[in-house]
């Protein structure tokens, strides 16, 4: 390798060691992930979908010719399994149309990037996803960052800013990756309608676990009808790989013709897509489940203030530790490593500075004495 940037790349990753905020591949192997004996506590298969039967059935039954779709969806690589799960997201997220991407990221980088022109403001929430930022980053809009879910502030920023674009658009998570919080959604609705925004939310983490169906916050608080753009993920609650839009039919068929992320670039498998339609047959139907998610998570939370940790307060199934320095959550991650609990370190960029966290993930399939092992071992610290 050219010397310059060998010593380049070598100085920022030891840089990155110093600071405790080096990342590493395979934490914890698969297989012990999938060890009984092990408590995973840092995935986001909220249903456990990912371990379904029947979509390992629906995998194993499918009779497509090819794994690799071999082309953008808008060539030859989009077929029937597409349209099929298109219809069933479309469906679970009460608009008229979706759009299947290969991952979560992939949409909202692209999405954003293709709705947000030079015409167009966007108020954005401080702690939106990655994915959401760089979108807006690509994009050639205006930007606003609002402090996290403050109406007050966002208010300020609409009455000052609103009227320098033709369009504009709020944008925030309904649930948030890291603080497992949730957006005043009806609030936003209504800002968004009285300043004349689209409103649009990404549903990553609240599909599956809220809504009398699954359908996320937006189902729970019957306001489909109140987005401009619904993004989501197939890789968490739904188990499998892949991202989706979902909106009314202009807006899906305006993403097809101008989404970079979704026509350049190779379809997701039909594989995927079967895989995602068997789960979403199944989640729409686990309540029990959802009850169950509901229950561990405040039992947890529960759990956790007892013994004087500092949480963020919340109902969903992410429950962030609150521990402050990069090296003492690393220290806390691995000590309960030792006792067969995966629970990761989140430093930053993931989360600011100061706020490092250890970040319980709840799944259905966790027991309430999977629950009484975390606190044990964490009683300990
Ligand atoms: N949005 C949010 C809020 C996320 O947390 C994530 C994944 N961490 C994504 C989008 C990206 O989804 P995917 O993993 O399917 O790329």
């Amino acid at each position: 390798m050219n010397e310059s940037w060998d010593n380049h790349l070598k100085s920022v990753l030891s840089q990155l060691e110093q600071q405790q905020l080096l990342r590493q591949r395979g934490v914890i192997s698969e297989t012990v992930a999938s060890d009984s004996t092990w408590l995973d506590f840092g995935n986001n298969d909220y249903l456990g979908l990912s371990r379904s039967s029947k979509v390992i059935q629906a995998i194993q039954n499918c009779t497509h010719p090819s794994w690799g779709s071999g082309a953008s969806p808008v060539l030859s690589g989009y077929g029937d399994a597409h349209r099929r799960l298109e219809a069933s997201l479309a469906k679970l997220c009460g608009t008229e149309s979706a759009l299947v991407f290969s991952s979560g990221f992939a949409c909202n980088v692209g999405t954003l990037a293709a709705l947000a022109d030079d015409n167009c403001i966007v108020f954005s929430d401080q702690l939106n996803h990655a994915s959401l930022i760089d979108g807006l980053r690509l994009s050639r809009a205006s930007r606003e960052v609002y402090p996290h879910n403050d109406l007050t502030a966002l208010r300020k920023m609409l009455n000052t800013h609103r009227g320098s674009r033709t369009r504009a658009l709020i944008v925030t998570e309904s649930v948030f990756s890291m603080d497992g919080d949730e957006a005043p959604l009806l609030d936003l609705a209504e800002l968004a309608e009285q300043f004349d925004c689209g409103l649009v939310v990404d549903e990553a983490h609240a599909v599956g676990v809220f809504g009398n169906h699954g359908g996320g916050l937006l189902e729970e608080l019957g306001m489909a009808d109140r987005v401009l753009l619904k993004l989501g993920t197939l890789s968490k609650a739904m188990g499998g790989i892949g991202g989706y839009a979902a909106g009314n039919r202009s807006l899906i068929e305006y993403l097809v013709n101008r989404c970079r992320s979704y026509l350049f670039s190779t379809a997701c498998p039909a594989l995927a897509a079967i895989a995602a339609q068997a789960a979403i047959e199944q989640l729409t139907e686990m309540r029990a489940e959802r009850q169950q998610l509901a229950h561990l998570s405040s039992y947890t939370r529960l759990r956790l203030k007892q013994l004087g940790w500092t949480l963020i307060e919340g109902r969903s199934p992410i429950v962030p530790i609150i521990i402050g320095s990069a090296e003492r959550t690393l220290q806390l991650s691995q000590q309960l490593r030792l006792q067969q609990i995966y629970v990761p370190a989140i430093r930053p960029p993931t989360v600011p500075a100061n706020t490092c966290r250890l970040r319980v993930s709840l799944s259905a399939y966790h027991t309430q004495n999977d629950i009484d092992r975390l606190i044990s071992a964490l009683g300990q610290q």
